[in-house]
Order: structure tokens, then sequence, then C-alpha cells
């Protein structure tokens, strides 16, 4: 049963001392009862008050991890409806199938491709997650021969092991050793064995339900068996109930902390249809709506990234500009007499003007300065990037040390502060750049120091 602050502030040590990042301990206790802080945060706290708090204030959907070390992938742990109320945490995990009845040929380009399509995006490196391997005729044999073979391809893989046995899921598991994938999956057939094998592979457990109730009265059993790392497929086969079902288990889960299905869900979009398109669209249907796990046919590019796109733009934090680091960057090598340009550290700006100056091939210096990751006229207009800021950020970044010439370049929609700039950085000439990113390149050709 979750805990209210006060019931949670009585367990705090009450020093009001901010070490969590909170000014007090009521607002630290009342933002660990809404699930927004950690409890850990605060370094203070009992063992016995922190096992008793973590257990009532853990996120109402499980967090699961498959894999081992820093390449794991995590699911769940989600603890909002909508993104704008706090975030969400962990990315719908994308998996490709392989199964024991495909041509060898077949799988090889499933992997190739699991490994080729890899995206970086402001920063981030965009890939598929998972490789679901599937038992398609309950050879023991072939299995786990498909299963090593899918390890040996490349050490940052992690897998789903799909099977109907008990004894062919836990051979698989065997070969993973630390590696440890989730294992799918138990049904009411064989909900005890299953159960069974997971315990003693210490491997989370993906349980296929008939329809809702069933996977309910399925998660309830398992639970009961003493396992607590579950993912449920609510066995929906068409989008309308895989969307619907994705829902409901979410309301029920965040709203009344329904236990049974507060656990992330894999769904199969690649059972759903055959055409890859559609397949795309469901898929992308159950990322915006709370998928944990989508597992697709296929790997293809222009299929791919429109879909890790999404997944990005869905998970990153709403309340957390995505920023550079402060600092002088050296595009395309240059020298004591490259053009200095400067810009704010929002991340899509730096993508945006790093990208063209280095598409104009201009030996540059580009300063990025803090703006707390906002675009070049919000910080100005917040007061993060005016002429004061900037000029003491230009004195103490060293780029003095790096360049002869004392030009420097800013964007075009700082040009009104020119004058105050000036004033600021008396010994600099200040060259208003172009407003377009776009209008870098040939801008940075034509420039030459002027002193
Ligand atoms: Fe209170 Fe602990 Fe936070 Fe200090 S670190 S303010 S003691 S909750």
């Amino acid at each position: 049963m979750a805990l209210t602050g006060i019931q949670i502030l009585k367990m705090l040590p009450k020093k009001n001392c901010g070490e969590c990042d909170i000014p007090t301990c009521l607002a630290f206790a009342m933002k660990v009862a809404a699930g927004q802080a950690e409890i850990d945060k605060c370094p203070y706290v009992t063992d016995e008050a922190k096992e008793t708090i973590g257990e009532a204030s853990a996120p109402p959907i499980r967090s699961i991890k498959i894999g081992a070390g820093d390449t794991a992938f995590t699911t769940g742990g989600e603890t909002c409806l909508f993104r704008h109320e706090k975030r969400f945490e962990n990315p719908t995990g994308i998996a490709v199938l392989v199964t024991t009845a495909m041509a060898d040929a077949d799988i090889d380009g499933r992997i190739d491709r699991f490994k080729a399509l890899s995206y970086e995006r402001v920063g981030v490196i965009m890939q598929a997650d998972l490789i679901a391997v599937k038992d398609a005729d309950g050879d023991q044999g072939k299995f786990t021969a498909l299963v090593q073979k899918v390890l040996d391809a490349d050490q940052r893989i992690n897998l789903i092991l799909m099977s109907d046995s008990a004894a062919n899921l836990a051979e698989g598991a065997k070969i993973c050793g630390d590696r440890k994938p989730l294992l799918y999956g138990a049904t009411v057939d064989n909900a005890s064995d299953m159960a069974a094998m997971a315990k003693d592979a210490g491997c989370p457990l993906g349980l296929r339900g008939e329809n809702l109730d069933g996977t309910v009265e399925l998660s309830e059993k398992l639970l009961g068996e003493g396992l607590k790392d579950l993912i449920i497929d609510t066995g929906a086969r068409t989008m309308r109930a895989a969307l619907e079902d994705s829902v409901v288990s979410r309301r029920s889960a965040i709203n009344t902390k329904f236990k049974p299905l507060g656990f992330p869900s894999i769904s199969f979009p690649c059972e759903m249809t055959d055409d890859p398109l559609m397949e795309a669209m469901i898929t992308s249907v159950l990322i915006a709506k709370y998928a944990g796990i989508v597992v697709l046919s296929d790997l293809q590019g222009d299929i791919l990234f429109p879909l890790l796109l999404e997944q990005l733009n869905i998970f990153t934090d709403p309340q957390r500009p995505m920023v550079v680091a402060e600092d002088i960057y050296n595009i395309n090598g240059p020298e004591e007499n490259s053009p200095v340009l400067i810009t704010c550290n929002f991340s899509l700006t730096y993508f945006i003007v790093s990208g063209e100056i280095e598409g104009s091939k201009v030996p540059s210096w580009l300063l990025i300065k803090d703006t707390e990751g906002l675009s070049v006229l919000t910080a100005w207009a917040a007061g993060k990037f005016g002429a004061d800021l900037i000029a003491q950020f230009i004195n103490k970044s060293g780029i003095l040390d790096k360049v002869k010439h004392r030009d420097l370049i800013i964007p075009g929609y700082l040009a009104s502060i020119k004058g105050e700039l000036e004033e600021e950085l008396p010994d600099w000439n200040i060259i208003i750049g172009p407003r377009e990113a776009g209008h870098l390149p040939a801008f940075l050709k034509e420039w030459k120091p002027s002193n």
C-alpha cells in the first residue's frame, strides 16, 4: 500500500540539509510519495526505512532488466500516464524476430541488419534493442544452436527466448549465462513449469494471456508462485485490441496500483499483419501508447528510422531540454586564423550549426555557451545569453590562446546586442552571422580575419 508524504516524513531524519537536492525533508517526502524522487537520494535514511519506503514507493510499473552490464536493456519503471506529468522512463524496446523455421540466409540478414542499422541524432545513438529467438517446432537442438548463433554475432545483443517448452527455454537460458534473457511465454497450461524454470534461471518471464482477464489471472498465479519480474502479453493480435489492452493495463497500474498489470508489456506487430508498412504503423501506435517491447518481423532502415525517431521524441524528458556541454568545439581542424563562432547549448541548435560548419569544410572554432538548453532567442530573452555573460564566457573559455585574430561571429538573431558586446569585449570585432544555419557555409567561405 502506498505511503503518504507525512508517513514517509516520519521515517526521515529531518535534518533539512538539502543533500537530496530538495530543500526540506517535507518537500522530499512529498516527492517520494508522488513517485517523483527516489528514497536513495537521502544519504541519512536508515536501511530499514529505505526498505519500507522503497517497497511502498516502487514505480507502479515494475522495472525489468534484460541482459547484463552496460548494454543491458531496461523496460518499465513508469510512473505516469502522460509524459508531460513527469516523463516516460524507459524507451520501448524494438526487437526483431528470428525463428528456427527460417533459412540461414534470412536469419543472417536479420542479424546483420540489427547490427548495421544504427543512427546518431542530437548526440544519441538510436538502434534496435533486442533479438527475439523463437523455437518454431520444439526441437531443442535447433533452438539452442540458433540462440548460440545470435550470441556469437555480437556481445551487446540482448535476447528474448520464445518457446512453449520450459525445458527448451531452460537450455537456452543456460547458454546465455550472465546475459539474462527474457523467457517467453508462460500460459495457463504451462504456468507452474515456466515459473519454476524462470526462477531457476534467474530470468524475467514473459506471460501470454488469452485476453486481458486471462492475463490478470495468469499474472496473479505467477505472482503467487513467487515470481517478481514479469512481462505481459495480453494475447491481442489486432491493433485495436492491442491498443485497448495497453491503455487499460497502464491506467489500472498507475491509477489504481493494480499489481497483476503493473508490469511492462510485450507486443507482436509481427503477428498482426503481413504488410511491412502496416506493421510499422501498428508499432508506432504501440510505441506511443505504452508498449514495453515490440517485436518486428524484420528490420529495414526506411521503417526502423522513423520508429526510432518517434521513440526518441516520446521518451525524452519534456522538463529537461537536451543540451551539449559548454566548451570550444573544433570543427574541420581549425588553426589560429580560423573563424570563431558562438551559439547556445540547446542540442538541436548545436547539431544543426555544427553540421552546417562541418559541411562547409571551413576549419572553425565553435564556442558553445551554457544557456541551460534554451535556444538563441529564448536564452537571450531569459537573460542567459546577454552581452555580459557572453563576454565572461569568451574571456574564460581559452579561445584567446587559440586564435590570433579577434573576430567573433554571433548568431544573426543576436544582432541587437552587437553594440553591447563591443562594449563588453573592446578588443573584439563583433560580426553578425546569418540568421539561418543553412546560410553558414556560404558565409564562412567568404569570411576573412579583419586584423
Ligand atoms: Fe532531509 Fe535527507 Fe533530504 Fe537532508 S537529504 S533534506 S535529511 S531528506
